[in-house]
């Protein structure tokens, strides 16, 4: 493990230390990050969900025609 000098008072702190102990300055602030990737997803998913919402019910509407001629299509071709 190695030392690093603490930005807030300049003392050599080791890497595996979650905060300095002599003045208690944080030195992982990337330890929020599963908490935040995982709202990420949600986030992404909520875009997704949100965007179909938003979406016309003429566009729907085609998107069902068009889903309703692929399986007519496929249906008749044997
Ligand atoms: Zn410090």
């Amino acid at each position: 493990m190695a030392l690093i000098r603490c930005p807030e008072c300049g003392r050599e702190v080791s890497t595996q230390a979650a905060a300095c102990p002599a003045c208690g300055h944080p030195l992982q602030p990337q330890c929020g990050q599963p908490a935040w990737r995982s709202s990420h997803v949600w986030g992404r998913l909520a875009i997704v969900l949100g965007a179909w919402l938003v979406t016309p019910w003429l566009a729907r509407l085609i998107v069902a025609l068009a889903v309703c001629v692929v399986a007519y299509f496929l249906f008749t071709k044997g």
